[in-house]
């Protein structure tokens, strides 16, 4: 029974790259069945904005399985990047890039890096909500959700066991965003628990980044939310050896993705020279997902040997080390050549049976919190610099059940306390809390007639950000300073 899936040439190298790798797969035993679909720039260009066809949707969310080689995104405005659109709409909301080192066959500092690292895909910065607030301020809403957070964590250690990794490692910034990073932790923390095989640690991005740059094999399985895996999975892929041969997997509760993480090359197009390794390792991260595994063991088996006999593409080729430089189309007869063998002394892959069981995967159900309403944080433009004339100036103007408790400016607090040496932008938070401080409780009216006396003495309400407390706990951080 040969499995559908939904096959994207590419631009650039994509084409040689693809065939290259599609006849590596089929000859490992690979059961495949292709629909071709076009994507990138001819798309882009043929007055397309997102580089996508309706029909192409339709194959994919046919088949759910993407094998997709790289595509230019055209220079210039207007064009959607593909790789985020078909991630946010197919769901595919995990991340997997292994970052292997091959040494002594292919240079690197690391000869010991065999990490994997998984990225959230879908959340964070990455929701692409942006304002500019005022003149001067601009904003990007992040956003980490329990669900989310949940889907990753608990991917990552399944992948981690079903792998026979022994340690999963979690980077957050939560000692600064202890609400957002704070979650991650906290739902990581908690899934931990029900793996008590696999270690687990948790490290704050800065440190953990100067870590893993400096000491690779310290780390196994490392899952972190959506920025700081975005750069951290180019810096683990660069430091192994080359980006040309990493390749990647995202992974949703429905539909899949497997690439290489490099681009198009486009300078390299059209003359049998690009590796096809990247896309190559993509489709044998899609073979084991699709219960394959058989031939997934024989390809990666027969690639590795290929590395060991030193027949490498330019990109890879070093004097001395390797033996002979070859093309795009040759390097796939020679890995052809060798299926069925094994590397010597690098590790030999073997995929565990185990296929990650995803849809299972449900929200766990807490029990609704207590929500109460407690103020309002009004966000005002102004060209004031002083933080204490302008908290002044909002006191006065506003009088009635809500008072005016505190004035920050990019998160530091001007007043009612304000030091000359703070720097102030054009834009202020003012938070209104309620005089009734037994009962704590504020109402949407109380809030709306507040703001009508803002708005009265001439203030530009630019938004506002509802306070609330969550059984009792404030769902709002503090100004720094406060
Ligand atoms: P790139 O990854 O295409 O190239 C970077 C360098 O690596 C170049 O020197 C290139 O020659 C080399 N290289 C890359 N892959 C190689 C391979 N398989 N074999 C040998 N050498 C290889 O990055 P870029 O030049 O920044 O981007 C080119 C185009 O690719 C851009 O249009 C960009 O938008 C696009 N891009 C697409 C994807 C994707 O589709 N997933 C990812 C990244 C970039």
């Amino acid at each position: 029974m040969k499995t559908p899936i939904t096959v994207a040439y590419g631009d650039g190298i994509g084409p040689e790259i693809m065939e290259a790798s599609l006849h590596i797969l089929r000859e490992g035993g690979a059961q495949l069945e292709l629909e071709r679909i076009e994507i990138g720039e001819k798309v882009y260009l043929g007055g397309n904005s997102a580089g996508i066809e309706p029909s192409a949707w339709e194959s994919l969310r046919r088949t759910k399985i993407f094998y997709k080689a790289p595509i230019t995104t055209p220079q210039g405005g207007g064009f959607k990047s593909l790789n985020v659109t078909t991630r946010k709409r197919l769901g595919l909301y995990a991340n997997v890039r292994p970052c292997v080192s091959y040494a002594p066959f292919v240079d690197t500092k690391h000869p010991e890096m065999d990490v994997v690292i998984v990225r959230e895909n879908e959340e964070d910065t990455y929701g692409g909500i942006e304002y500019q607030l005022s003149p001067e301020v601009t904003e990007c809403l992040k956003l980490i959700t329990r669900p989310g957070s949940e889907k990753i964590v608990r991917f990552a250690f399944e992948y981690a066991k079903a792998n026979n990794r022994k340690k999963v490692t979690c980077f957050t910034k939560d000692n600064i965003m202890k609400m957002t990073d704070g979650l991650f932790h906290k739902v990581f923390d908690e899934i931990a628990t029900e793996y008590p095989d696999l270690q687990s640690e948790h490290w704050i991005v800065d440190i953990g980044a100067a870590k893993l740059a400096d000491t690779p094999q310290a780390f196994d399985v490392v899952v972190m939310p959506n920025l700081y895996g975005d750069i951290l999975s180019d810096v683990a892929a660069q430091i192994a050896g080359s980006v040309g041969l990493a390749g990647s997997a995202n992974i949703g509760l429905q539909c899949s993705m497997f690439e290489a993480i490099h681009g198009s090359a486009p300078r390299r197009a059209g003359q049998n020279l690009a590796n096809p390794s990247g896309l190559l390792l993509g489709g044998v991260m899609m073979l084991v997902h699709l219960g394959q595994i058989e031939a997934a063991d024989r390809v990666h088996n027969a690639w590795l040997k290929t590395l060991e006999d030193g027949v490498h593409t330019y990109d890879i080729y070093k004097e001395g080390v390797s033996k002979e430089k070859v093309g795009t189309q040759e390097f796939a007869q020679a890995v052809v050549a060798r299926m069925g063998q094994k590397p010597e002394k690098l590790k030999p892959a073997a995929y565990a049976t185990e296929v990650v069981k995803r849809k299972e995967w449900t929200r766990s159900t807490l029990p609704n919190p207590k929500v109460e309403l407690v103020g309002v944080d009004i966000y005002v433009g102004s060209s004031e610099r002083s933080g204490k004339k302008f908290g002044d100036a909002m006191q006065t103007a506003t009088h009635g059940d809500l008072e005016l408790t505190m004035v920050s400016n990019r998160g530091v607090s001007v007043w009612p306390e304000f030091m000359e040496e703070t720097f102030t932008a054009d834009y202020f938070r003012c938070r209104f809390t309620t005089k009734d401080s037994k009962n704590g409780m504020v109402n949407h009216g109380q809030i709306l007639k507040l703001m009508e006396q803002v708005n009265a003495a001439g203030f530009d309400i630019v938004k506002i950000e509802t306070l609330r407390n969550f059984d009792g706990k404030p769902g709002y951080s503090l100004a720094q300073g406060q």
